[in-house]
């Protein structure tokens, strides 16, 4: 299949865009967390060429975007208090909502449950997208299932390209990380997956929000998290992944160490680490000066050290911070829970 590119984003290219998927079609979209692969959620056959070109699990739901805020209810069946609370407080931005869905949102969407994950974007060419579009779309990450999520346009490309319509290019994700995922279905607002939108923000507006168990956990499969998703292999790069969490020095030094011993075993070794201690690596990544920066260009640093050959990646994880949940969720995963604590 041709994929269509789209670099030039005005008025002419958006309705290009919103026709591909009137017709069926699946086009990919920057957002501020990490680019979508979207489809028109209201059309089956649409939403299964996702699954497709994904690789996805049909049992793993995806995630329903609208423009404006008074789009969610063309899209949730109940809207309740506290949902709208944080709708007034965060949207547009980085997080999404699980409330009990409204009939017409294709079942494949959902993968049969009764509820959606709905979201808002901030990006602004995701909102110029999905209103010339004109229905709601339904969309996961843009990367091939299992891989690190795609945060710039040759992400997606590489992924994408020919197993997709189109593509639009829009620059680099400003948060990284995918959205923060809210169930808002029960009495107490439950974060099942950490992301640009914090446990700390939350609490200044709801009085009571708990984080779901499996966010830092091994998942084993035969255990069914609220939030699908969680238990599939996740984020991981071919390079085989460790971390190392605890304080700075220690981290330093345990990191040396290992970086001298994959060497020795004659592998090329990658380190992702806030400042750079003269490891000795092949290939060495900043994580920048907080966990802010460092969801930013986590999953473009995994990607790199796979284009650049290396085997063996080494991350340090040593800054406690507000962003730190949502960090640390997605690098246990792509480190397969190889976490060594210093
Ligand atoms: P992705 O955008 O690729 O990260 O995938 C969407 C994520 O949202 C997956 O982890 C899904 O399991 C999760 N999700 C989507 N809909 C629901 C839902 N109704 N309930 C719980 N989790 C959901
Ligand atoms: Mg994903």
């Amino acid at each position: 299949m041709d994929t269509l590119i789209i670099k030039d984003i005005n008025n002419k290219t958006m309705q290009t865009a919103g026709e591909i998927i009137r017709g069926g079609g699946v086009v990919a979209f920057p957002t501020e967390t990490v680019y979508g692969l979207g489809a028109s959620a209201y059309d089956d056959a649409a939403v299964k060429k996702i699954y497709e070109a994904k690789g996805r699990p049909s049992d793993n739901p995806l995630i329903v975007h609208v423009a404006d805020v008074c789009d969610v209810e063309t899209v949730a069946r109940e809207i309740p208090w506290n949902a709208k609370k944080i709708l007034e407080s965060f949207a547009p931005g980085p997080f999404t909502i699980i409330l009990k869905k409204k009939d017409g949102i294709s079942d494949t969407v959902t993968a049969g449950l009764d509820t959606v994950g709905i979201r808002i974007p901030s990006h602004p060419v995701a909102r110029e997208f999905i209103r010339a579009c004109g229905v709601p779309i339904a969309a996961p990450s843009a990367n091939l299932s299992g891989k690190p999520s795609p945060t710039r346009a040759e992400h997606v490309i590489h992924d994408m390209l020919g197993r997709i319509d189109a593509i639009i290019c829009g620059g680099d994700a400003s948060v990284g990380v995918e959205s923060t995922i809210i169930d808002l279905t029960a009495d107490v607002p439950t974060i099942l997956r950490p992301g640009g939108i914090t446990l700390e923000d939350l609490k200044k507006v709801c009085t009571n929000v708990e984080v779901d168990r499996h966010v830092l956990e091994a998942v084993a499969a035969a255990e069914q998290p609220k939030c699908p998703g969680m238990k599939y292999k996740h984020y991981a790069p071919d390079a085989d992944v460790t971390v190392v969490e605890g304080e700075l020095s220690a981290c330093e030094k345990k990191i040396k160490e290992l970086v001298k011993r994959e060497k020795e075993g004659g592998k090329t070794v990658g380190v992702l680490a806030a400042a750079d201690a003269d490891f000795g690596a092949d290939l060495f990544i900043s994580s920048g000066k907080d966990n802010r920066e460092f969801a930013r260009v986590l999953f473009d640093a995994l990607r790199s050290f796979d284009k650049n050959g290396i085997q063996t990646v080494l991350v340090q994880l040593s800054s406690n911070d507000e962003y730190s949940l949502a960090v640390k969720n997605r690098l246990y995963k792509s480190a397969g829970n190889k976490i060594i604590f210093v």
